[in-house]
């Protein structure tokens, strides 16, 4: 591999015409799209129109007339199509940690006589954050167990198993249909954090059986800083599974202002208040770009890109002493690499400092993100190349990159 052939693949990429459909600042390589997705070029347009029209001039009518009210339904039915879910099955509302919330608490509603709940340490930690809380509301027992022990930690009181399908650090991919069907098999309910497969990879809920599960709306999906995030609930639990947090949005009528409530039948129980529908009209159009790709081939190019992220990096900067986290073989990653290096921090805040954003997660890890709808081939040639110079020169070594800063 040399830059002529990067140049080649890219050329000959199917793909190749998205690029253009992303803001990118001319001379930077972003390599963080797995943490902040890019700007969709319909995005400002969109919000424009929102702000202007549905907002400034048609007011309180646009919750009917603009389809506001309808935006949690109609942009998780998007997201399904991701997924591999029916349009009913996924909805848009609050964070991923508060969603995970609502459905970890409706889980053990399902499960009444288990109070046992399984999650991976090392988990995206406000997973294990939230499960914690809910632990010490209910009664709960929360277990935390390595990676290789989760399977033998579900058992006949564990009533729900909560995993994140691609790990955030190491992109380690868990079978999900295997999993959930280990779960299953001990009677527990199982709940799938996709916050890095939606938009990234391939994904079938439908198939591998899964009861519940939550995501990001800000990371491969494109829906901007903050973005509202989703849930999935299994058509057949939908009409058992409680909510805790049970606000207006999620009665039956809404708008009848009953005096107590009423869950609505559907996955309606899942919202709580208000759509932030600024938000969610951004992240629309994050998932509207997506949803013009074929999945498959987006998986597949991503794919590459990382194996040749890795292959470069190996090569490359073999001196100095990067080691690969998680398992080599790209049908068991996400569209994320992490190297281990004990300077990784100062190294990427070189790296940014050159035009190549990736990021640092604690303690010692430079990750990197490759969003396969708007990275080349040729970007992560010219990354590695960057990397190199970093290291070769040890052009990180330098007060002002060790200094840490507030958000990471
Ligand atoms: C990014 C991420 C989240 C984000 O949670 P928010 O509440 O939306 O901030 C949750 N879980 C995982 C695994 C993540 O990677």
């Amino acid at each position: 591999m040399d830059r002529a052939h990067a140049l080649a693949l890219d050329a000959a990429d199917p793909l190749a015409r998205f690029r253009e459909r992303f803001e990118l600042p001319e001379g930077l390589i972003y390599l963080d799209g797995n943490s902040l997705g890019a700007l969709p070029k319909t995005t400002a347009p969109a919000l424009e129109d929102l702000v202007r029209r549905e907002w400034g001039r048609d007011l309180i009518t646009s919750w009917n007339k603009a389809g506001w009210i309808d935006a949690p339904a109609r942009i998780g039915g998007k997201i399904a199509r991701l997924v591999g879910a029916a349009a009913h099955e996924v909805a848009v509302a609050d964070s991923t940690s508060v969603n995970l919330y609502k459905l970890a608490a409706g889980a053990l509603s399902l499960r009444p006589g288990r109070r046992k709940i399984v999650t991976e340490r090392g988990n995206f930690h406000t997973d294990v954050y939230i499960l914690e809380g809910l632990a010490a509301l209910t009664g709960a027992v929360l277990e935390v167990v390595p990676t290789e022990a989760v399977l033998d930690a579900i058992d006949e009181t564990t009533a729900l198993v909560v995993l994140t399908h691609v790990h955030y650090a190491s992109a380690r991919m868990w079978d999900m249909a295997a999993v959930t069907a280990a779960a299953h098999a001990r009677g527990a309910l199982m709940l799938w954090d996709l916050s890095h497969t939606a938009g990234a990879l391939a994904c079938d809920l439908t198939g591998a059986g899964a009861d519940l599960a939550v995501g990001c709306g800000y990371k491969h999906l494109n829906g901007g800083p903050g973005a509202p995030a989703f849930l999935y609930v299994a058509e057949r639990h939908q009409a058992a599974i409680r909510s805790p947090l049970q606000g207006w949005m999620g009665h039956a009528e809404p708008f009848a202002f009953e005096p107590s409530f009423r869950p609505a039948p559907d996955l309606r129980a899942q919202l709580c208040g208000t759509p932030p529908i600024l938000g969610m009209a951004a992240l629309e159009c994050g998932v509207d770009v997506l949803l013009e790709a074929d999945r498959a081939e987006a998986q597949a190019k991503g794919r590459a890109l990382c194996a040749q992220f890795i292959a470069l990096v190996e090569s490359r900067c073999a001196a100095h002493g990067l080691r690969l986290l998680g398992p080599r073989p790209m049908d068991q990653r996400g569209l994320h690499v992490s190297f281990a290096h004990p300077e990784a921090y100062a190294v990427v805040q070189a790296l940014i400092a050159r035009g190549v954003i990736g990021d640092f997660r604690a303690p010692d890890i430079a990750r990197f993100g490759f969003p396969p709808l708007y990275l080349r081939h040729v970007d992560v040639w010219d990354a590695v190349e960057i990397l190199r110079q970093v290291l070769d020169e040890r052009a990180w070594d330098r007060p002002e990159f060790k200094a840490r800063a507030a958000v990471t």
